[in-house]
């Protein structure tokens, strides 16, 4: 048997480990555990420039922040992957939590396990993100004001960000590997009526091209093969989000891209079982919003485990 908790939180992010805070300063014995970076998507930034109070710091400084916020109150942060959740038969009982190196037990779980951006797969990428490559037009289209940029993708999220950026930006590139978009009608019509806005289709981007700072890139077109570069200071890479539910499937229902499918309140069907951060279906996935699921699922988790505990609330 694991060591047990009031409330384990599965997922170090913002959302977690604002329910890290929540939950311990509550008085909960409470676990964060974590598979890789503590500080999930924000640590790939240099620079928060929309978060209340905190304009310009550093992704990484801003999780070491509520990191050590969150042990401060006694929360415990622990190194794992979690691979399988287990109900308890009857409610009030204990989740059986498996992890690649551990097991653990408690009384009350919350999902804050996020989603991965689909990376292009090209060689340069990973050295360029956060120097150009973004996966976040919102977090980071303003820092390339009056500047050429491209976005990659056509679905919904690209059309759109590509009309955001055109708002913002001089003159914005949209590329997409087919002839025609996946984004409603509507938003392309949008897109199209704009003037600094050009359309590059049936090409993918094969290459990023620039030292410490993205300074070109490289398309192909698909039927053609012919390549060329296009000069942008920012690449906007809008080909997918792959929410990281999958585990917990068994707990929480999920839409159709996978996203735990729960509305505001953050509480799963499955009793003892709440869910923050951009793992759930929501609008706008952002700090702002991160941060407020996590305190809303730790106190409804806090909140549960007094009421299996035969306190009551009023
Ligand atoms: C480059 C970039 C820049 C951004 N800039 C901004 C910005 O300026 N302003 C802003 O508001 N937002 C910004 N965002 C968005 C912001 O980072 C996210 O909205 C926020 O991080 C969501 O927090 P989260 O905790 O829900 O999820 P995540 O940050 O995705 O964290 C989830 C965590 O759960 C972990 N995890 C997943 N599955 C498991 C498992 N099975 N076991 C254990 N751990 C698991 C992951 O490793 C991850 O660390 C940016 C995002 C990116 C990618």
């Amino acid at each position: 048997m694991g060591k047990k908790y009031d409330v384990a939180i599965i997922g170090g992010g913002p959302a977690g480990l604002t329910a890290g805070i929540y939950a311990a300063r509550a008085g909960k014995s409470t676990a964060v555990i974590e598979r890789g970076l503590i500080g999930g998507q924000i640590t790939f930034t240099d620079s928060i420039d929309n978060f209340p109070a905190a304009p310009g710091m550093n992704g990484a400084e801003y999780a070491m922040k509520i990191q050590s916020q969150a042990e401060s109150f006694g929360a415990e942060i622990i190194m794992d992957e979690i691979t399988e959740v287990t109900a308890p038969e009857t409610e009030g009982g204990t989740f059986k939590i498996k992890g690649n190196s551990d097991e653990y037990e408690a009384t009350a779980v919350v999902l804050a396990t996020g989603l991965d951006n689909r990376k292009m797969g090209i060689s340069g990428e990973d050295g360029l993100i956060s120097r150009g490559i973004s996966f976040c037009a919102v977090c980071d289209g303003a820092f390339f004001r009056n500047k050429e940029v491209a976005v990659y993708g056509g679905g919904n999220t690209a059309v759109e960000d590509a009309a955001f950026l055109a708002n913002i930006c001089s003159k914005v590139t949209i590329i997409h590997r087919r002839d025609r978009f996946r984004a409603e009608q509507a938003v392309v019509d949008e897109l199209k009526a704009l003037d600094n806005v050009e359309f590059v289709m049936t090409s993918n981007v094969v290459g990023v091209n620039g030292d410490k700072a993205l300074e070109s890139i490289t398309v192909k077109n698909n039927e053609t093969g012919e390549t060329r570069d296009i000069d942008v200071s920012a690449l906007f890479v809008a080909i997918g989000k792959i929410p990281n539910g999958k585990p917990f499937a068994n707990l929480v229902a999920t839409d159709e891209a996978g996203y735990f499918d729960i509305g505001e309140t953050c509480e799963a069907s499955t009793p003892g079982v709440f869910v923050a951060g951009d793992g759930r279906s929501k609008e706008l996935k952002q700090l702002t919003t991160a941060v407020s699921d996590g305190s809303i699922a730790a106190t409804k988790a806090c909140h549960y485990v007094d009421r299996m505990n035969g306190q009551e609330y009023v």
